[in-house]
């Protein structure tokens, strides 16, 4: 850490991005085998560009209204930067350097040609009108148009960032740029977008999770009657649920900002129409709490206010966290293995703390095949968002679209080939107690990174 720590301001998300990365190298053969990869670490830890701007939009009353804009362009060897934007109050440039970090080495294992980087702004959608949404967007653009382009920087969706406002961000950067290009992804289908990729987070973290159970028991077994706990409540973590449910497994959980919402009878589950219902609300940027005491939930479902699901579960197979980063501490995955967790997978970034994944990851080794926890870490287990991504950037350039069964179909093998990368990886890199599963975190760490190393080696950035 002393070369980060010692040239760098506090950024703790940041820094424990870096240490989970770091650290797994560190415990693996890697810098026995290349010791010059840890110049490549040196080099990869500093983003090529970072840039912070101010937004000044006007609000329904006429007032003026001032946010702080930003947009690190974190490596750019395999590809044009690519990576969300968020809009959320707690944003800041911990949080999108910790971001745009994970997302170099999560967009190398999709296997295309996409570099990393991450954006957003401080600003809050929760509470504004579609109007003053408008007005931020064009704003926000204004600025952002002057470091974007198809071949140069594609940002799409993340917290905060759906649909409306990437129509919002798309039809600014139009005006301002007279220029109609593939700049933004998670487009509109009738103009420009991919199909699939508002599902693919969720869908893809669904078909990561299906590989590791069928890996962990011999295909002995699949999703079929798993009892699955979602956090979060937004787009990663609906389409994860529905996907659950296609999947023959029940959702005995969902959550946001203000509580959970965790059903009654351990043999229950979250329906799809009790999820669509939940997917019109946070248009509306409406709470669960809301919800919870209509009738549709009241009778089956307990509200726990201001807490996550994780220690009110008395059974579950699988977690996914799927809400935002940091939402599964020490004593949360404790609890998640107390409760019988065997399978735990982020849909969100950086979802586990650095505790939450030694407790996971000793419980790995602790145990023998067909008993014991498997982890899979974000930049693996929900790269499936990216990856569409990635298909609607080359649709684009082809100026063609694929159907839904075609971008259904290559999100299943990206994310196959994923999960396969990461278990050989870690075979051929890590130590294993005797008989234990592979570690996806440091399987997928030591690929992307290795990826990332040779371009950037080919490309003169370290010698
Ligand atoms: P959304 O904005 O659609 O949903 C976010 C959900 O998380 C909401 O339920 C929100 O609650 C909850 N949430 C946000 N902040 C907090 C917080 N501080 N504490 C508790 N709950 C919180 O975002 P997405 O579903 O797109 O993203 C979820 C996660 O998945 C993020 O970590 C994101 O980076 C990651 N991700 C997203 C991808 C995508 O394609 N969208 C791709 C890969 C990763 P509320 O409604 O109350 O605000």
């Amino acid at each position: 850490m002393s070369h980060l720590t010692t040239h760098l301001p506090v950024e703790p998300e940041f820094e424990q991005a870096y240490r989970e990365l770091a650290s797994t190298l560190e415990n693996s053969t890697l810098f026995d085998k290349h010791p010059e990869h840890r110049r490549a670490l040196e080099v990869v830890t500093v983003p090529e560009r970072t840039i912070q701007f101010r937004v000044t939009w006007e609000n329904d009353k006429g007032g003026l209204e001032v946010n702080r804009g930003y947009r690190v362009q974190f490596n750019s060897s395999l590809g044009p930067y690519k990576g969300g934007l968020r809009f959320h109050p707690t944003v800041n440039m911990s949080i999108l350097k910790f971001l745009g970090f994970e997302q170099i080495f999560k967009n190398a294992l999709t296997g295309l040609n996409m570099g990393g980087g991450k954006g957003g702004a401080d600003f809050d959608p929760k509470g504004k009108s579609d109007n003053e949404i408008r007005k931020f967007c064009s704003a926000f653009m204004m600025e952002l148009s002057k470091h974007i382009g198809a071949d140069i920087d594609v940002p799409a969706g993340d917290i905060g960032v759906s649909g409306r406002e990437i129509g919002f961000l798309f039809g600014a950067y139009k005006r301002q740029r007279h220029l109609w290009e593939g700049v933004l992804t998670g487009k509109g289908v009738s103009w420009g977008g991919s199909l699939i990729r508002p599902e693919a987070t969720g869908y893809g973290l669904v078909y990561y999770v299906q590989h590791m159970i069928q890996y962990a028991t011999d295909n002995q077994e699949t999703f079929k009657g798993k009892r699955v706990a979602i956090s979060g409540s937004g787009n990663v973590a609906q389409y994860a649920a529905l996907k659950v449910i296609e999947f023959g497994g029940t959702v005995i959980s969902l959550s946001d900002s203000k509580g959970s919402l965790i059903v009654r009878d351990e043999a229950d589950s979250i329906t799809p129409e009790e999820i669509y219902l939940i997917q019109q609300h946070k248009v509306e940027r409406k709470y669960l709490s809301e919800l919870a005491s209509t009738d549709a939930f009241r009778e089956r479902c307990s509200y726990v206010p201001e807490a996550r699901p994780w220690e009110h579960l008395d059974k579950v197979d699988v977690a996914l966290p799927c809400a935002t980063q940091n939402e599964v501490s020490g004593p949360e995955a404790l609890a998640l293995i107390e409760a019988g967790a065997r399978y735990i997978a982020e849909g969100s970034n950086m979802g586990c703390t650095l505790a939450a994944i030694e407790h996971f990851e000793a419980s790995r080794q602790n145990h023998e095949k067909g008993k014991s926890i498997w982890y899979g870490p974000g930049k693996a287990a929900n790269c499936g968002g990216v990856a569409v991504s990635g298909l609607e950037m080359a649709q684009n350039s082809q100026r063609l679209t694929w159907t839904a069964e075609e971008v259904d179909n290559k999100l299943k093998h990206i994310m196959h080939t994923c999960f396969l990368t990461g278990v050989e990886t870690a075979k051929s890199y890590t130590v294993n107690a005797e008989g234990s599963l592979p570690s996806l975190v440091a399987g997928s760490n030591i690929a992307g990174f290795m990826k990332v190393a040779a371009a950037m080696r080919d490309q003169g950035d370290w010698w």
